[in-house]
């Protein structure tokens, strides 16, 4: 039996409109929108592809993007005091530093500098350590993506032997944490882990983000497991490829994520779900989304 797509894309649609709908209500009683400010250092054109992504996605539900690009050789100074000004704009509700940064920028003081109440992408280490507690906060988008689509899809995880691949702050670590707050036995690998294929083929749940094209194949999978593939490629021929060879997994796997039209959908949306909870919280309005 084929497995089953996770949809992302359509499960994206689904959380615009919803938010679309909840910014139009918080208009119609003369609130103003919501704002998301995407920093954008140098000249990266991923990063470019990614940013246009983000601006388009904030239009399509009705809020305001405050485009925020500067040179590659700004200095460390400079680029605080720029994420200072976004941090006391008060139309701005959340901030995204779009990463990688240049070679010559600390990112990790960066971050520090921004405003842990908009920090959109749930990277300043107080929102860090508040997914660690499992206390309320803005959390990492491409994970909180991964457990919508999980959710949506009534995957069960309780008890489950789940494996990460991969332990990067923006991904691996806060996959990990969410996937152990949802009670799942959760195992971590890493580029120095022993044997990936004997780790992979024991998980009932595979979510790979590594980084590395096509990493995982039918040898790793075990029939019946769930298949999560976050990485993203743009092959040399043309399209993209994940970490995963779909073609090979998909028929062994109960369920699985397509590269493009999976995890990297939810990752946007998530970021304007956390953008319009951080909206709603400054006008007093109710939870958009509640459970998510
Ligand atoms: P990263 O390079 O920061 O981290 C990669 C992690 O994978 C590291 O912890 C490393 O130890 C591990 N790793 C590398 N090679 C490995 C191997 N052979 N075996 C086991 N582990 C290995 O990358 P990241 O920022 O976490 O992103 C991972 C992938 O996800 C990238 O392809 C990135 O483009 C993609 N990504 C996609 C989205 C999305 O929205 N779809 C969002 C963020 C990142």
């Amino acid at each position: 039996m084929a497995a089953q797509r996770l949809d992302g894309r359509l499960l994206a649609a689904q959380l615009e409109s919803t938010l679309a709908a909840f910014i139009a209500a918080g208009l119609s009683k003369g609130i103003r929108p919501p704002g998301l400010a995407v920093l954008r250092v140098g000249n990266d054109p991923a990063s470019g592809v990614y940013v246009a992504n983000k601006e388009k996605a904030c239009a399509r539900i009705g809020a305001i993007s405050f485009g925020c690009h500067l040179p590659a050789d700004i200095s460390q100074t400079e680029l605080e005091a720029e994420l200072q000004r976004l941090n006391k704009n008060p139309a701005v509700d959340g901030i995204l530093v779009q990463l990688p940064v240049p070679a010559s920028i600390n990112d990790r003081a960066l971050l520090q500098v921004l405003d842990p109440a908009k920090d959109a992408d749930g990277l300043h280490s107080l929102n860090l350590g508040r997914l660690l507690r499992g206390e309320p906060g803005p959390r990492s988008c491409t994970p909180a993506g991964v457990m919508a689509l999980l959710k949506e899809a009534q995957i069960p995880l309780e008890g489950v032997r789940a494996l990460v691949v991969g332990r990067s702050i923006l991904v691996g670590q806060p996959m990990a944490l969410m996937l152990q707050q949802a009670n799942a036995t959760v195992t971590v690998a890493h580029s120095r882990s022993l044997d990936l294929e004997g780790l992979c083929r024991n998980a009932e749940l595979v979510v790979v983000a590594a980084g590395r094209p096509e990493l995982i194949g039918a040898a790793h999978i075990s029939p019946g497991a769930v298949v999560v593939d976050v990485g993203i490629h743009r092959r040399k021929q043309g399209g993209l490829v994940g970490d995963v060879k779909f073609e090979e997994v998909e028929p062994l796997a109960k369920a699985i994520t397509p590269v493009p039209g999976g995890v990297g959908p939810m990752t946007v949306t998530m970021l304007l779900l956390n953008t319009v909870r951080m909206w709603a919280q400054q006008h007093d309005l109710s939870e958009p989304c509640a459970g998510l």
